[in-house]
Parts: C-alpha cells; structure tokens; sequence
C-alpha cells in the first residue's frame, strides 16, 4: 500500500527542515513555509501527496523529526 503526506501550513514555524532534506516531496511556499511540491488527492482543506515509495522512509523520517508536527503521513 502506498503512502500519501500533507503538511499543516497553520502550525508550519518555517524551520527549514523538511524541504532542506527531502525536496522532491517538499517546498518553501513563502517565508519558510512548507508544502508538498504536487497535491495528488484533495480532500476539503487537505492537500495531499502521494509519496514516491523509493522516498517514503526518508519522509517518514522529517515527519518525525519536524519540530511542529505539521507533516502527517497515512497509508492511502
Ligand atoms: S519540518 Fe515542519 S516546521 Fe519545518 S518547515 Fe517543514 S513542516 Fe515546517
């Protein structure tokens, strides 16, 4: 099963982290705050990405490690 992400801009504090590490998921979408780079799934409000499977641990990672947790990854 695949993997999708989203990032939460309203609690996003800009560190730099996630697009800094995996840019191929993830980008500066003005002053720090992140994005995925290509929204896959709409869902309401929800911008989802699904994640490239060669990619997915590394995504995993900053989501764990995002200082906020404004990066949510579920199945999809
Ligand atoms: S790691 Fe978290 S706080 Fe840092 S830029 Fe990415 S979403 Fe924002």
């Amino acid at each position: 099963m695949g993997m999708k992400v989203r990032v939460d801009k309203d609690t996003c504090t800009a560190c730099e982290l996630c697009y800094d590490r995996v840019p191929e998921v993830f980008k500066d979408v003005g002053d720090g705050i992140a994005d995925v780079v290509q929204v896959d799934i709409e869902d309401g409000d929800e911008k989802w990405m699904n994640i490239p499977d060669n990619l997915t641990d590394e995504v995993q990672e900053v989501a764990d490690e995002c200082p906020s947790g404004s990066i949510i990854v579920e199945e999809d």
